[in-house]
């Protein structure tokens, strides 16, 4: 599709209507270079031109509505820093409606003009007895603007810049419709293959394209949606599965064909409960990928609690066992501190050397612990995101684990790859945010997935409890019962940067109230910011978790991770203002031992709906999955925790989300697909071929397979 004398890749300059200047601007602002960039700008919406509304017959609500009305009054009010609104009343014969515009003013103003006839298209406003439409589109009432050819008509999404460039919405329609008659005749490669398109009932590429702009009913939309989305979600799935399979094919890994005296010593000397019977499934998992020959690329996906530490430790020591260095890489000091910690405890005694390295470790404990590691001395280094710096060398690291996978980008995994010579370590993701299916299948699409989708045994439910401000009483008398039994509390505040010298005065006063309801020395707080300096943060969580302070004061630094079974409950402040997975990772740092224990939601008394939704399905379910659904369905799912730096759902047209099923479909039919012909050497797919071969940038080594 990259020929070079394709219609397609017309410079836009030269489509009718654009010239240098358009072009430029169309560049700037929409990434538009090319005819074929343009063609695939989608709308955003439609709407049904053929349809007035009456004023009297419209009221407030989420439907967009189309007047046709007279302008019969405008002005610019000058408003405080010097920003100014323009304010206009529109009048049909049932009634009037004032139309007001914030932004955009100056260009807005000189399109208006007193006792004209305008189309008005938006969405009614309601206050003080007057319907309103802010931000309306408005288009002068003229023969073809009444009678349209299509019944639904294009809507665009522009910018300011475009808007006072005069690229609105309608100019871009305009665009398009010239840019339809240019490669109306023209041929528009399709990219699925016949058979597919077939089976499958869709419509042509080149017939979408035209019927995405200018449907003429709901019927050629849809049919025009189906087939872009699903063509989007397939090329995203073969781009995933392809992936894969050249990377099984190619990518040769270490064997680790023995499990041998260190595992066999920790499994039976150190390790002091039974595993639960996920553990012992995903370890054999990992076991069977570690001697296959080929390198492994595992997610391992466990709620949190659910013990993913120790089947993480179990595979390193089979690293070692094997002859090779292991790392495990953290996303914040804190965590990776105490993974060194727990992890030299339990392996104390089997001759392991271990080591810690993050951005904090200097000078000549840093220089001597490098020296050991290119030596080949240390067999666990432990550590940050320091772990990956180009300075860091390993004598010959087999295995690379990442903790809390979602906290990184696919680039970091990615550079681990490097870190070894001649092949490239296992590397392990771990994961406690658990996500929905559709969701991994996309983002983790290239991964082999391991779940532990079960408790250690004896876990009690952590009872979660909602409270407003006026409970707080009652609050602080079951800490001081809590304390009184021996158990220890978390009281955890939001920080954010945009509030940041707030909240950390929250925090402040917060501790402060705590220090006035339990005094020293009776009781012992700790307190913990992002703020505070590295050595005095770890003082403070390691006086806690050694018990030596009850209560610990922090911000969300202790989300994950932090291991302290004695402590039973949770309290989070301003619970509103948190995230569901962030809610639920907080929640997940008590109910570690034996005792019952307790989150406690702390709230103001008036919330938004999604706030309410947030913390009412947190009472309602301590399961991972079940709020991640709830999550992405309020959230969307771009702003789940790990989409965006993936990179993989910068989706044009489809939706994850709302488009499921196509997505499911598009994976199982691209799956099939490769099943009976991994290498596309099947005539039947050479379009499929092509495309891979024209976006050799997204398919590493495929040259080494086709
Ligand atoms: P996460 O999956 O959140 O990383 P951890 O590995 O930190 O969970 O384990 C949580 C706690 O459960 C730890 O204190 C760990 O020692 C304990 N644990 C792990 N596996 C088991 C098991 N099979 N039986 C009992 N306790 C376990
Ligand atoms: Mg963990």
């Amino acid at each position: 599709m990259n020929s070079e004398n394709d219609i397609l890749f017309t410079p836009i300059e030269f489509l009718k209507g654009v010239g240098p200047k358009r072009a430029e601007l169309l560049k700037k602002e929409l990434g538009i270079s090319f005819f074929q960039d343009l063609l695939v700008h989608f709308p955003f919406r439609y709407v049904d031109r053929t349809t007035f509304r009456r004023i009297n017959e419209i009221n407030e609500g989420s439907a967009l509505f189309q007047l046709k009305c007279r302008i019969i009054d405008k002005q610019i009010i000058k408003g405080a820093n010097n920003r100014s609104r323009l304010q206009a009343v529109a009048v049909d014969d049932t009634g009037m409606i004032e139309l007001l515009w914030f932004q955009g003013v100056k260009w807005i103003d000189p399109v208006i003009e007193n006792g004209k006839e305008y189309i008005i298209f938006g969405k009614i406003e309601s206050g003080f007895g007057t319907k309103k439409m802010i931000h309306p589109e408005l288009e002068p009432v003229t023969e073809d603007s009444v009678n349209r050819k299509s019944i639904l008509s294009p809507v665009y999404s522009t910018t300011e810049k475009l808007n006072s460039g005069g690229l609105n919405s309608r100019a871009l329609a305009k665009l398009m419709e010239n840019l339809m008659f240019r490669i109306e005749l023209s041929e528009i490669e399709e990219f699925l293959p016949e058979y597919i398109i077939k089976r499958l009932n869709l419509i042509t590429r080149k017939k979408a394209l035209f019927q995405i702009h200018f449907p003429k009913n709901d019927e050629q939309l849809d049919a025009a949606k189906t087939r872009l989305k699903f063509e989007e979600l397939f090329f995203l799935q073969l781009r995933l599965l392809l992936n894969k399979i050249i990377r099984k094919k190619k990518i040769k890994g270490y064997v680790f064909g023995q499990v041998g005296q260190k595992f066999n010593e920790f499994y039976s000397e150190k390790l002091k409960f039974e595993l639960t019977g996920a553990q012992k499934r995903v370890t054999k998992e990992i076991r069977s990928d570690l001697r296959s020959g080929i390198q492994m690329n595992r997610l391992l996906q466990g709620d949190v609690g659910s013990g993913k530490t120790i089947v993480a430790l179990m595979t390193m020591l089979i690293g070692i066992d094997n002859g090779y260095q292991t790392c495990i890489m953290a996303p914040t000091e804190i965590l990776a501190q105490q993974h060194f910690n727990s992890i030299s405890e339990l392996i104390k005694g089997l001759g392991i050397n271990i080591g810690f390295l993050s951005g904090n470790i200097k000078g000549n404990v840093r220089k001597s612990l490098l020296a050991s590691l290119e030596a080949g001395s240390i067999d666990i280094l432990v550590g940050t995101h320091a772990v990956i710096e180009s300075w860091v060398k390993f004598h010959n690291l087999g295995l690379a684990i990442i903790d809390e996978q979602h906290r990184f980008g696919v680039k970091q995994r990615a550079s681990l790859w490097h870190k070894s010579k001649p092949l490239p370590p296992h590397i392990l993701v771990m994961t406690a945010t658990p996500i929905p299916r559709t969701l991994s299948m996309t983002i983790y699409g290239d991964l082999d997935v391991s779940v532990i989708d079960e408790l250690p045994p004896g876990r009690k439910n952590i009872d979660t409890i909602h409270l407003n401000e006026s409970k707080r009483l009652k609050l602080i008398k079951f800490l001081g019962n809590q304390i009184s039994l021996g158990r220890q509390i978390y009281v955890v505040y939001p920080l954010i940067e945009e509030s940041e010298k707030m909240d950390l005065q929250n925090l402040q006063d917060g501790y402060e109230s705590m220090l006035h309801h339990f005094p020293r020395p009776e009781y012992q707080m700790s307190i913990v910011h992002g703020k505070m300096k590295s050595p005095d943060k770890d003082f403070e969580m390691q006086r806690f978790k050694e018990g030596r302070t009850q209560i610990l004061v922090s911000t969300t630094v202790i989300e994950v991770g932090v291991d302290v079974p004695n402590a039973t409950v949770m309290v989070i402040e301003n619970a509103e203002r948190f995230g569901l997975s962030q809610l639920h990772q907080l929640r997940g740092r008590v109910g570690r031992g034996a005792e019952q224990s307790y989150c406690i939601l702390m709230s103001s008394y008036k919330l938004s709906k999604d706030a309410k939704e947030r913390i009412n399905t947190m009472v309602r379910t301590n399961n991972g999955f079940e709020i991640s659904e709830v999550d992405m369905q309020l959230r969307g799912p771009g702003d789940m925790e790990g989409v965006r730096q993936s990179g993989l759902l910068d989706l044009k047209i489809s939706n994850i989300l709302e488009d499921e099923k196509i997505l499911k479909l598009a994976r199982t039919v691209c799956q099939e697909i490769l099943d009976s012909d991994s290498s596309l050497q099947n005539p039947a797919n050479v379009r499929l071929k092509n495309y891979v071969n024209s976006n050799r940038s997204l398919f590493s080594s495929w040259g080494r397979i086709s």
